[in-house]
């Protein structure tokens, strides 16, 4: 017989966060609709405008999700079809996807133990001279060590893009997550940091030329209706995005302060329980927590899992198969073994509920069940 459970705890709780903001969408919605302007004009002008300057970048430019701000930023940038970009095989998909549609091939690098994020040492044993581009994630809202790919960039006279889709407002010795390269995607996909009502993006530079070039290329290859320079692609970010993304960016550092806050109680919950490896922040990082990745022992993980989802907590893994392992990707030609980092935690993670509106009750019941899992 199943029992109900004592409470129920949703990976992240959008409704409680739209609540919030409720009032101010309805707002703008109201004025998008008279105004009938739907692609473009006041509201993403604004948006983009207060985004950039909030993450300390010269230019963000709107764009329909973050895989397609991943891919603008490649090609703005020049990195060319038939060239090799390097990025972490433990990411989410998309990372190496981008790399495939414009046509280059993903060089896979693996993660450090401890952190999970790509390792540089890693990276310089993969560049070579057909490396045009290093694609550091910052994963689960850590930012990645940048400083230490600069190096092997500059050997290869490669461009740094960051996948800053799970990192809106991580910093790194003061600097924000999506100003450390050359350019950067986001994704404002609902369940990020900052989520819109849909699909949604943006690529972050400071470079006017790579901004122009973004435009350019996200708007048909024209800057000026039916006259096309390049061939280009549609993906731009719509007004009721943009009214939705404004009204959360204003809240946005007291969100992320929220979730600094529900990790750091994690912490004190979760610490001295044998067999679990807690997230830690790496040096010089000022996380925002997208994810709360723990590891359990591999043999235990699908239990535990069981566990907490049978007792109503809905936990996930971020990411059970690394890059190299999926189908989609077997024609790299790499096999089990070659990133053991990354096949070590794709078969250990658990990511635990953590969101701005996560009570204490729910994260006490969250441990007391992984706890007791674990027992
Ligand atoms: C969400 C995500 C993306 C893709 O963003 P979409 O808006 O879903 O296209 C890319 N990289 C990482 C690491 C992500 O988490």
């Amino acid at each position: 017989m199943k029992t109900t459970p004592a409470m129920r705890v949703p990976l992240v709780d959008l409704a409680a966060q739209h609540a919030e903001v409720d009032e101010e969408i309805q707002a703008g919605l109201k004025d998008v609709f008279a105004r009938t302007a739907f692609i473009g004009g006041t509201h993403v002008d604004e948006f983009e405008e207060s985004y950039a300057q909030w993450l300390g970048s010269r230019h963000c430019i709107g764009v329909g999700n973050g895989t397609d701000a991943l891919e603008l930023a490649l090609r703005a940038c020049g990195v060319e079809p038939g060239s090799e970009v390097i990025l972490p095989a433990n990411t989410f998909i998309a990372t190496a996807e981008v790399v495939s549609r414009m046509g280059g091939r993903p060089v896979l690098a693996d993660v450090d133990p401890k952190h999970l994020l790509i390792d540089p040492q890693s990276v310089q044993q993969a560049a070579g001279p057909n490396t045009q581009a290093l694609m550091p994630v910052h994963l689960f809202g850590q930012t990645a060590p940048v400083e230490q790919l600069e190096a092997t960039a500059r050997r290869f006279g490669s461009v740094m893009i960051e996948d800053a889709a799970q990192s809106q407002g991580a910093e790194r010795f003061g600097r924000r997550a999506g100003t450390l390269g050359d350019a950067a995607g986001t994704s404002f996909y609902p369940g990020k940091n900052l989520g819109a009502a849909g699909d949604a993006g943006a690529v972050l530079t400071s470079s006017a030329v790579i901004a122009d070039r973004v435009r350019l290329l996200s708007d048909h290859g024209s800057k000026v209706k039916y006259l096309h320079e390049v061939p280009g692609m549609n993906s731009r970010l719509d007004a009721v995005q943009a009214v939705v993304l404004s009204a959360k960016l204003a809240r946005l550092d007291a969100w992320n302060e929220r979730r600094r806050a529900a990790a750091s109680y994690y912490g004190e919950l979760l610490s001295g329980i044998a067999g679990l490896v807690l997230p830690a922040t790496a040096e010089g990082n000022t996380d925002v927590w997208h994810i709360y990745a723990v590891r359990v022992p591999a043999a235990e993980r699908n239990r535990v899992l069981e566990a907490l989802t049978g007792a109503g907590i809905a936990a996930a893994i971020h990411y059970p198969v690394p890059v190299h392992l999926t189908a989609a990707y077997a024609h790299l030609g790499y096999g089990p073994g070659d990133f053991p980092v990354s096949e070590d935690a794709a078969a250990r993670l658990i990511s635990l509920p953590i969101y701005p509106h996560l009570e204490r009750d729910q994260q006490e019941y969250v441990a007391a069940t992984l706890a007791e899992a674990l027992r």
